[in-house]
């Protein structure tokens, strides 16, 4: 039995006064019966980190430098997002790769790095409308995952998926359950191919996820949680799909 993982995503937003908010309420409304994160900007990740300590609601980032240190200006290493406790980041996400040109060996380059120093990627594929429509989604999700399946080795069975289609990232226009858990089957499958641990690894379903869809998108058989973008900003929202997942 997979335990079902809710990671928020929450992109360029917010400030430290909401953030502080959003992270007094997430804690509040602890128990939660699944693994949750959240993956916060990185000035706030020290506040995160204090916020959080002692909790078992986890921090992380949005993405990393596939480098460790050097003349990178503007990049922030994995080393220094473990310094801050980080334990999950996600690599990949489809904003990186439309709008920084990230091409698949890159995000396999950064999850590598990641998983090296012990911060787990949330490696994000999907397919965009026009790719679904041509009928390419198998093969764009699977060249996708094939390059970090074959940069991680026999580490792969460590990181995380999350299938997100592109279309329906922050469109308010959900995969159906039936389409994700489609998407999520054939992923599980190249990862049985690739690792005797592919049952045990978690595959998250991102894209448009609310309060009233994630119930029924959880209880697909290969949906083991989500990646949260527009909903993880309101504690109340979040916290909804939080329990939707158990
Ligand atoms: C995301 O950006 O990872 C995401 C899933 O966004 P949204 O939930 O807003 O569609």
């Amino acid at each position: 039995m997979r335990r079902k993982l809710v990671a928020g995503n929450w992109k360029m937003h917010g400030s430290r006064a909401s953030s502080a908010e959003l992270l007094a309420g997430i804690t509040a409304a602890r128990p939660y019966d699944c693994d949750v994160v959240v993956c916060v900007p990185f000035p706030y990740l020290s506040e995160a980190a204090v916020a959080l300590a002692g909790s078992d609601v986890r921090w992380g980032a949005q993405d990393c430098s596939a480098f460790e240190q050097g003349a990178y200006t503007g990049e922030v290493s994995v080393l220094m997002l473990a310094d801050f406790g980080c334990r999950y980041v996600i690599v990949g996400h489809s904003e990186r790769r439309q709008y920084h040109a990230e091409s698949d060996q890159l995000v396999a380059d950064k999850a590598k790095v990641a998983l090296a120093r012990g911060v787990t990627p949330i490696v994000c594929v999907g397919e965009t409308l026009a790719q679904r429509e041509a009928g390419e989604t198998e093969a764009v999700v699977k060249r996708q995952l094939s390059a970090v399946i074959h940069t991680l080795g026999h580490c792969a069975s460590e990181m995380v998926v999350a299938y997100e289609p592109v279309w329906a990232i922050g469109t308010g226009r959900t995969a159906t359950p039936e389409q994700a858990q489609a998407v999520h089957a054939l992923l599980r499958a190249q990862l049985r191919a690739a690792t005797p641990q592919a049952d045990h690894m978690r595959l998250l379903y991102g894209g448009s996820v609310k309060a009233d869809n994630a119930a029924a998108l959880f209880a697909q058989p290969d949906i083991d949680g989500g990646l949260i973008g527009g909903a993880s900003l309101k504690a109340s929202d979040f916290v909804a799909i939080c329990r939707a997942a158990r």
